[in-house]
């Protein structure tokens, strides 16, 4: 897996909780919702196991208060935390990398 393929799939993720949000624990459609949230999750983990970890931990807090944790790069700064980045993260967003943002843990993408 690339790392554009890995950064496809964490936007994935982000929009399968946005899907699984609105719908009730025990529907079939949060039913598949959740089978494919649990693919992308793994085919993260298989090549960047650190970010799969990151996602599933911030994710219990940050969805809970109808925030993103896939956010994309606004300008130089995280648009979760309003921070401007350092310039070694620009530089691997601008290769299309994926970077976490030191302030607020979110996962940046470009
Ligand atoms: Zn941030």
């Amino acid at each position: 897996m690339s790392i554009s393929q890995v950064v496809e799939a964490l936007k994935q993720l982000q929009a399968f909780d946005e899907q699984l949000k609105p719908l009730a624990a025990d529907s079939p459609e949060a039913h598949t919702a959740a089978q494919q949230w649990t693919q992308y999750l793994n085919q993260i983990r298989r090549d960047n196991p650190t970010l799969a970890s990151l996602y599933e931990r911030i994710r219990r807090k940050l969805i809970a208060q109808g925030k993103r944790v896939v956010v994309t790069l606004h300008g130089t700064h995280c648009p979760g935390c309003w921070m401007r980045l350092h310039i070694q993260a620009l530089v691997k967003l601008r290769a299309g990398e994926a970077v976490v943002c030191e302030h607020c843990q979110r996962i940046l993408v470009s």
